[in-house]
């Protein structure tokens, strides 16, 4: 069991991947020599696609043009030094290594974890495995869901029984931590021949008008931001942060926004985000939600008994004094303490 060169080109954070690099004696000054600029224009690309549609996609035309071009991507966004931008790309090859690697065979997934991370790993049964709870431990805490808890998982003499698709989402986080940790360090000062630092500036400008669309979508709309209670505040800073979300936080999240009068599209639009953003699985759960499909029962947001349980309560002293049960009843306690009027659909 190995993986082939096409499996280096989907997965290229691989150590196979890594030590591939190293045989072909590329070093850094050869990104930028002209002759190479295919694999800048690559790197660019990808780079980009995180930007305008938070995705990077999988091409196996020219395998080494895919490992060389990840690999290269994190030296660019360290030269452009801008967090958000990095974080926004590793969160979109993080989704791109997760959908592959959920519908891959299982002794990849396995060879990966233990050859590239040193992570114990069992293959058990076609898509189940045990993985050791130290190693479980490093990234599930990023997981916010109930079933993501050591405590709520079977754990079998230190082993923790895990499915393909978990296995798949532990990888895509450590993932997008390597990427972001590695586009976060301050890179030696290089001249840069000038087609390059105009590419830069080209993709900064990019990023910053992608910003300025996003922060003029979130104050657009009846709802009123600033009387969010904690709970939406905290999923919103997540989902805008790129961090992955359980089941119950995008309900909870997606019933508040679409009862305090934020459309569909822009609850759609806002998921974009999100660590594993599929746009038509949620554009049809939020219709759901909404109640344009199935039953047509518009749902409401969880009460607060039902989002403590679930660990996504952090009251803050209006909740306290108010003794608040229902997000939006603080939601529109706040609006009426500010003079305003709480949107049409405030109906919760
Ligand atoms: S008490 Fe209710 S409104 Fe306040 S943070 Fe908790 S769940 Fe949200």
């Amino acid at each position: 069991m190995y993986l082939s060169r096409e499996d280096l080109a989907k997965y290229p954070f691989c150590r196979e991947a890594k030590e591939y690099i190293s045989s072909l004696g590329f070093t850094i000054d050869e990104v930028f020599n002209p002759d190479f600029s295919i694999i800048l224009d690559r790197v660019f690309e990808r780079i980009e696609g995180a930007v305008r549609i938070g995705r990077v996609e999988t091409r196996l035309i020219d395998l080494d043009l895919e490992i060389l071009s990840f690999n290269i991507a994190p030296i660019i966004l360290s030269i452009i030094g801008d967090n958000a931008l990095s974080m926004r790309y590793a969160v979109a090859e993080a989704k791109r290594v997760y959908e592959e690697l959920r519908v891959d065979d299982d002794y990849k997934l396995q060879l990966i974890s233990v050859n590239s991370f040193n992570w114990r790993v069992r293959f058990l049964r076609p898509g189940a495995f045990q993985i050791f709870f130290a190693d479980f431990l490093q990234f599930s805490p990023a997981f916010e869901a109930f079933n993501w808890k050591l405590v709520n998982r079977s754990v079998i003499g230190g082993w923790v029984y895990v499915s393909r698709g978990e296995l798949a989402r532990l990888i895509s986080e450590r993932v997008k931590n390597e990427i972001f940790s590695k586009s976060s360090q301050p890179m030696p000062s290089i001249t840069l021949p000038s087609n390059v630092m105009d590419r830069i500036e080209g993709l900064r400008k990019i990023f910053s008008s992608y910003r300025r669309v996003v922060e003029s979508e979130e104050v657009k709309g009846p709802m009123i931001e600033s009387a969010m209670p904690p709970c939406i505040r905290s999923l919103m800073n997540g989902l805008l942060k790129g961090e992955s979300m359980p089941h119950m936080a995008r309900f909870t999240l997606a019933t508040f926004l679409l009862n305090a009068g934020r459309s569909v599209d822009d609850v759609v639009k806002l998921f974009t985000a999100s660590a594993d953003y599929d746009e038509k699985m949620t554009r049809y759960q939020v219709e759901h939600i909404a109640g344009l499909r199935g039953s047509r029962t518009k749902y409401s947001t969880p009460k607060c008994s039902t989002l403590k349980t679930f660990g996504l309560c952090f009251p803050d002293d209006f909740c306290v004094l108010k003794k608040v049960k229902h997000p939006m009843t603080y939601y529109k306690l706040k609006v009426k303490s500010s003079g305003g009027g709480v949107g049409k659909g405030g109906s919760n």
